[in-house]
């Protein structure tokens, strides 16, 4: 088949506009496909550092430093009781890659990234979607309403579509990770003043939990999540189901009090998906297209951006020696897979008890703590003395459920 690219990306969110703006920059012939027009809303607006070091390499992290989003400098856990919390500054963790990242509006930031993609040479096709995929022998073909486009390789980066893994039947879900997460937008929510102002903050009740996000001087992202069993059984209307939420516990009701809400509430299901392979003979997924886990540690715009970069590589590797492809998408896969895996892990811990009480007690020893915020910054890598910390902090929380070595915490305020 006579091909017309290199690569076809399907998707402009973070992970697509990342990969074929690194894949344009080592001179390869890239095609984008976005099916809506940006700026447009989408959740997801809390990143990690480690992002830092891709936008840097894609040439994109002064256009994002110059568009002024709040600077966070770390995250913070509080109990839905009210009577713990901690406070994880980046700057504090283990061999730090880095002090700060940004929440961020994401109509903007998707914006900035698609634009830099077509700066940098990409030919991007805003407002037109995939609607299939095939792969006559030697390359793929792309189409859309109108034409079709041949190409040498196709990454999907189409979010939770999973364009490409739905279609060869390759989605599973997580046994206890089916969640359901309503959020809005909200005016004038206090918050502390100086870099306190900047964390995402999760709180953590006894059947759900919550996040704030700041994203101006002013605004605020706030939602919950839930079961989605729960949430199906609920008679109200999801506004409703959010309000009553947030007033149910005075963590969350005394800091918006002065509030207003300023978007719809938006409702997000399908949480947690695991996609069994990241790769054909002409394919590669990249972002939630290769798998989604609960972004309670705001994990999901790191491990696309992760994954864009390590997929461009593996892309580049087959342009340059066909005979290399197999091992290169291989190898690719198994890093993304090694990754979610510590996420996974941290996300269900986050919903047993026991987590939240040990790393609402942060003892100190043996530099625990600055491991755990090395997760939560995306600073993880492959060191032993990192995965050693992080695996006896896992046996600490397997103790905590048996023997309580950090005080006992009931997650809901006391009846009045
Ligand atoms: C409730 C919730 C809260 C979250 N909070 C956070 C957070 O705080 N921090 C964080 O890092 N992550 C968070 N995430 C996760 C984050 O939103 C995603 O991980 C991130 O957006 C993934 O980027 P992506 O590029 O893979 O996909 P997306 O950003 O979803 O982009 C995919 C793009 O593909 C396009 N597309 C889809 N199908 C087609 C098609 N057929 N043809 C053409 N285009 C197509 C879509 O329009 C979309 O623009 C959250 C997710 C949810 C659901």
């Amino acid at each position: 088949m006579k091909t017309e690219y290199d690569v076809a990306v399907i998707g402009g969110g973070p992970a697509g506009s990342t990969a074929a703006t690194l894949l344009a920059r080592s001179g390869r012939k890239v095609v984008l496909f976005e099916k809506d027009r940006f700026p447009r809303f989408h959740i997801g607006e809390s990143l990690l550092p480690r992002s830092m070091s891709t936008f840097a390499r894609s040439g994109v992290l002064e256009k994002i430093e110059a568009a002024g989003f709040v600077k966070k400098f770390g995250a913070q856990i509080a109990s839905g009781c009210g009577s713990g919390e901690s406070k994880f500054y980046f700057k504090d963790g283990f061999r730090p890659k880095g002090d700060h990242a940004f929440q961020v509006e994401r109509a903007e930031f998707d914006k900035i990234l698609l634009d830099h993609a077509a700066e940098n040479g990409v030919e991007v096709h805003e407002g037109t979607k995939v609607e299939g995929v095939e792969f006559p022998p030697g390359g793929v073909l792309l189409r859309t309403s109108k034409t079709s486009y041949p190409a040498s390789y196709v990454l999907d980066c189409s979010g939770r579509n999973t364009l490409l893994a739905s279609k060869l039947d390759l989605k599973t879900t997580y046994d206890g990770l089916h969640k359901f997460a309503l959020y809005a937008h909200y005016e004038n929510v206090d918050r502390p003043d100086g870099m306190d102002g900047t964390l995402t903050r999760m709180v953590r009740a006894k059947d759900r939990w919550f996040w704030m996000i700041p994203l101006s001087p002013t605004k605020m992202s706030i939602g919950v999540v839930m079961d989605t069993a729960a949430v199906r059984a609920m008679p109200q209307t999801p506004e409703a189901i959010l309000q009553e939420s947030l007033d149910s516990l005075p963590v969350m009701k005394n800091r918006m009090a002065r509030s207003t809400r300023c978007t719809p509430v938006y409702a997000s299901g399908d949480y947690s998906y695991r996609i069994t392979s990241l790769h054909g003979d002409r394919w590669l997924l990249a972002g939630d297209s290769a798998g989604f886990i609960d972004p309670v540690f705001s994990s999901g715009i790191f491990l696309g951006v992760l994954g864009a970069e390590q997929a461009a590589g593996a892309l580049n590797a087959a342009l340059d020696h066909p005979g290399l492809r197999a091992k290169s998408f291989d190898l690719y896969q198994r890093k993304m897979q090694k990754v979610l895996k510590i996420y996974l892990a941290f996300v269900r811990a986050w919903y047993r008890q026991e987590f939240v009480e040990t790393v609402l007690s942060p003892a100190n020893i043996l530099e625990i703590v600055p491991a755990v915020n090395a997760v939560l910054a995306g600073n993880i890598g492959d060191s032993f003395s990192l995965t050693w910390r992080l695996a006896l902090f896992r046996t600490i929380v397997g103790i905590q459920r048996f023997v309580p070595l950090c005080p006992r915490l009931t997650l809901q305020p006391d009846s009045p």
